[in-house]
């Protein structure tokens, strides 16, 4: 065993959110409703598709603290905000961290229609279809999650231009991703209308860092308010008024987004890196390895090649260990 597959600590503890089981507006249990006398953008923020990344809850039930106690007020338009694997995160276990990603399958592999109008079942599939209306009906989403490895946060934004430009105008928000997706199922992020060409829907999943140290909390803080300011529910004096300044972090110029070209998949259980990459590594010259499979060297497909998102904590034949990617000019 290698050393990195040590636990990372648990720098923050899992947040109690039973508060937000029964939902404000009867609802679906853990979805909660805030709305504007104004017309607006209808923003669902959503937190815990995964049950062991919580840094996104934690935010998320500030968040609602403030809403439902007025401290915070909607200058227009919508907020819903999602508890989703509820029934994963029950599970999460600090001595095996990992465990608790789902119970039956991963939540953010089953948005697609077919499978959600289809008659399969799982703890999952019952979520998704439970939420379903609410990701539907959204003109914005942000969907919270964090990482294996400690790493500078990722904006995902999918290949439509539209959200590629939303997350590159939030600024200071980190490193932006295009990609397409995964072969083993939809993303709610890829969902219906926020996948489709000729829409004008906006969808952006925040990878922000390891899931459970500090600094990932302050990176969702700061997406979160430069979401809603982006999407015009809230105005900077209404943040300021909330006390939520703080949240923000420093402007800053975002780079050029890195469009993910390659998945690099791992053969056999003998994967393994060269060094202890934790991702965005950049990669000068082509041909350079990077990791080795069993007898296979993996190497880079060109110069400059950035990686995104090294892992072998879930390490088995199939699993997508890293993902290849490029800057691409705006
Ligand atoms: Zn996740």
């Amino acid at each position: 065993m290698q050393a990195h597959f040590k636990p990372h600590a648990v720098e923050v503890e899992r947040p109690d959110i039973s508060r937000w089981e029964v939902s404000n507006v009867g609802a679906a249990p853990y979805v909660h409703e805030f709305k504007s006398q104004e017309i607006g953008a209808d923003v669902l923020i959503t937190s815990l598709v995964h049950g062991n990344e919580y840094t996104g809850a934690i935010v998320l039930s500030e968040l609602l603290a403030l809403l439902s106690s007025c401290k915070l007020v909607l200058h227009r338009g919508s907020l819903t905000a999602v508890f989703a694997n509820v029934d994963g995160f029950a599970r999460f276990d600090p001595t095996q961290p990992d465990a608790s990603r789902f119970v039956d399958q991963d939540l953010n592999r089953v948005w697609s229609p077919a499978l959600l109008a289809g008659s399969a079942q799982s703890s999952e599939l019952a979520r998704a279809r439970a939420i379903r209306p609410y990701v539907e009906r959204a003109t914005h989403l942000l969907d919270l999650h964090s990482m294996h490895e400690p790493c500078e946060p990722l904006l995902i934004t999918g290949l439509l231009p539209r959200n590629v430009a939303f997350a590159q105008s939030l600024g200071g928000v980190g490193q932006v991703v295009m990609d397409a997706g995964h072969k083993d199922g939809v993303r709610m992020r890829d969902f219906a209308g926020f996948g489709s060409e000729g829409g004008s829907k906006i969808a952006l999943l925040l990878e922000a860092g390891q899931h459970w140290q500090r600094a990932s909390v302050a990176a969702v803080q700061n997406v979160v308010i430069r979401f809603l300011l982006r999407a015009e529910i809230v105005t900077m004096q209404e943040v300021i008024d909330a006390g939520l300044q703080a949240w923000l972090a420093a402007d800053r110029k975002p780079p050029a987004p890195v469009q993910v070209t390659h998945a690099v998949v791992a053969r056999s259980m003998q994967f393994e890196f060269t060094q202890a990459f934790t991702g965005n590594e950049i990669i000068a010259k082509a041909g350079t390895v990077i990791a080795h499979d069993a007898d296979q060297a993996i190497t880079t497909p060109y110069d400059n090649c950035m990686l995104v998102m090294p892992s072998i904590r879930q390490l088995r034949p199939g699993v997508t260990t890293v993902r290849l990617g490029r800057r691409v000019a705006m």
